[in-house]
């Protein structure tokens, strides 16, 4: 991988910014999403952030050797803090980290939100976090992708503000609204994986004691939503 061929899953992603768009990828590593985005004229303007001092030093060697220091900011620090006002920037993709760290970014500094149109999620586990914090904070599922790569399955939610409230089923907040009425191939493989381990899992914890109530509860809760979803 590199910043002219993408990963398929980085592909998918960076496919969902538009029209000149002005980019924040927060986690960047080596920068080869904003690069890509750069170069193919996607975005006019990234801000390629990191909080590790490694992946930090390779997203500078990438822009500098590309030479697209004017383009790309390279910033070192958490999450949205690298964003600044004058950057305007109005799309923010935060990819291949599990879904409670990156609603942990989104939730440590809102006022970061202010004026993007776009946020571009790929968590690597976890999505529901994600279409949870969307319900709270009023933003709506636009597009929804599942792709596998070197045998791994991954989610792609692409969300835009709301102004009306945002209420999503039990069902579409675990699978996902879009995911879950395509119902592609990658979908079943992934839903029917979790299942089996899920009914092995409930099929170990003993239902006569109390203290085992609530989690029986809610793996019977997802056990009855995805058999709903798949058959
Ligand atoms: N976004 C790239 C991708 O999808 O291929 C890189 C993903 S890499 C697995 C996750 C990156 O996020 C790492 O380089 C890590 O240092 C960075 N990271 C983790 N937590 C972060 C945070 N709070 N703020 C900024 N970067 C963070």
């Amino acid at each position: 991988m590199n910043e002219q061929q993408l990963s398929k899953r980085l592909e998918i992603v960076v496919s969902y910014v538009s029209n000149k768009a002005r980019i924040a990828d927060i986690g960047s590593d080596h920068a080869y999403l904003p690069c890509y985005a750069i170069q193919q004229g996607l975005a006019e303007f990234a801000i390629a952030g990191e909080v590790v001092e490694g992946p930090f030093q390779s997203a500078t060697k990438q822009v500098r050797s590309l030479a697209l220091t004017e383009q790309i900011a390279v910033r070192k620090g958490d999450g949205l803090a690298v964003i600044e006002p004058a950057d305007a920037i109005d799309t923010i993709v935060i990819a291949g980290m599990g879904g409670a760290l990156i609603r942990s970014i989104l939730e440590a500094e809102p006022a970061k939100l202010d004026g993007v149109k776009r946020l571009v999620l790929q968590p690597n586990i976890a999505a529901h976090q994600l279409r949870e914090w969307a319900e709270i904070n009023q933003w709506k599922l636009v597009a929804e992708s599942i792709l596998r790569e070197d045998n791994k399955i991954y989610e792609i939610l692409v969300l835009e503000p709301s102004e009306a409230k945002v209420a999503y089923s039990d069902a579409e907040r675990l699978l996902g609204p879009f995911l879950m009425r395509e119902k592609s191939e990658v979908f079943h493989a992934k839903w029917e994986h979790e299942l089996a381990n899920w009914i092995e899992i409930r099929g170990k914890i003993d239902a006569n004691s109390a203290k085992n109530a609530e989690k029986l509860a809610e793996l019977d809760l997802k056990i009855k939503l995805i058999e709903e979803v798949l058959r």
